[in-house]
């Protein structure tokens, strides 16, 4: 037998969920993924790269006019100047960039803070290169967090603190004042941050995403990561990126280039070109308020009771009003007899915590959230 690194990991609620689904023929508001088809322009920008001949290896760092336009929206939408050259690194999706970010910096025993419910990825990554996790639960249900907890948590071991806003599962945003308490914090114990931004521009009724690198003490040790698979609506293109300051990014880059080398050159061309045009990105938060606020009102009169949804393409669901069974149990039933497919909240938690919740991904079609919602009328 191969000794295990992750004895407890199994196969990720993501996969299961996605698989149940397509064997009971369900509809699948479990894994967050558009079921829509991405713009044709951008389609049409990868066949180009791929007739001009940009088959080959592309730069370690990516792009470099990729990175330019990453930089220039920094600087458009948030007003701090990351350096394209030496700051700013195309990864394979943000699972690489955090995964590459935590190889930088996570050495056995160090400790790391994050916040449950967690996205999947953070926990075993950390494990594998022998850091040790320390949870801080979000406090339910609206899950802001306790930073007297945080304080309980931090110590001289503390080497990195993952944050996520807006947050996947549970679509709540961090404020201003979460940053500025997080500030004073990283600037006593010295430690470093992973903010994962991936939904970024999935923040609704006006609010303003709080970007780490918007306060400067934040900015100078995180690595924000991020996704184009949200943006373009092209999670299967697993294009992302990371901007950290020099000095991180210089580490960070030792570790990427042995972990992918680069990304796929083709998909950063037809990116580069796409992002031109900054509507692409500057409108999702209407886009996607509307297929929240329209699978929101469809869902109305059912048993389900509807948390609040600031941003993300996720909506969680309390339906204790259903059923009294565990959430994995309720959603493999609801997959099974009733033919919709979601994700169960506890298993986000270290411990499992089951407040009989379940996460819907609105990033669908009208007709997909009409069938979900006639299912969850019915329930
Ligand atoms: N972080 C969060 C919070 C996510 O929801 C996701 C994917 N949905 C990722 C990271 C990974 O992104 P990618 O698919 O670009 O690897
Ligand atoms: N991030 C997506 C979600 O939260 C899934 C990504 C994956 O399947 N690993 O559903």
């Amino acid at each position: 037998m191969i000794p295990s690194k992750l004895p407890h990991i199994g196969t990720t609620i993501f996969t299961k969920m996605s698989a149940l689904a397509r064997q009971h023929g369900a509809i699948n508001l479990s894994q967050g993924f558009p079921d829509f088809t991405v713009d044709t322009k951008l389609t049409a920008y990868l066949y180009e790269a791929t007739k001009q001949g940009h088959n080959q290896y592309a730069p370690m760092e990516g792009l470099l006019t990729l990175r330019e336009k990453i930089a220039q929206k920094y600087h458009a939408l948030y007003g701090v100047d990351y350096h394209p050259q030496s700051e700013i690194t195309i990864t394979a999706g943000a699972t690489q960039a955090i995964f590459t970010a935590i190889a930088t910096l996570i050495s056995k025993g160090d400790e790391v803070i994050m916040f449950t419910p967690a996205y999947d990825c953070y926990a075993p990554t950390v494990q594998l290169f022998g850091g040790v996790c320390k949870f801080v639960k979000l406090e339910h249900p609206n899950y802001s967090i306790n930073w007297k907890e945080v304080d309980a948590q931090l110590s001289d071991k503390t080497k990195l603190i993952i944050l996520n806003t807006p947050h996947n599962p549970t679509g709540s945003i961090l404020s201003d004042e979460d940053m500025s308490e997080l500030s004073k914090r990283v600037e006593k114990h010295t430690c470093f941050v992973i903010s994962d931004e991936v939904y970024e521009h999935i923040i609704f009724d006006g609010e303003k995403h709080a970007s780490a690198c918007k306060y400067p003490a934040l900015k100078e040790r995180t690595f924000i990561v991020a996704s184009f698979g949200k943006t373009l609506h092209a999670t299967g293109w697993k294009v992302g990126y990371c901007v950290a300051p020099e000095a991180l990014t210089k580490e960070f880059r030792k570790a990427h280039q042995f972990n992918v080398f680069c990304v796929n050159h083709p998909a950063q061309y037809a990116i580069d070109k796409y992002m031109e045009d900054e509507s692409t990105y500057l409108g999702l938060p209407s886009f996607y308020q509307q297929k929240r606020d329209y699978f929101l009102d469809l869902t109305k009169g059912s048993q389900l009771t509807f948390l609040p949804c600031k941003g993300t393409y996720f909506c969680v669901a309390d339906y204790s009003k259903i059923s009294a069974l565990g959430d994995v149990e309720f959603c493999e039933w609801m997959t099974k007899e009733k033919g919709l497919a979601a994700i169960p909240l506890s298993v986000f938690y270290d411990d499992a915590t089951d407040h009989k919740l379940i996460r819907l991904c609105f990033a669908k079609n009208e007709e997909t959230l009409e069938k979900a919602a006639q299912i969850i009328r019915q329930l």
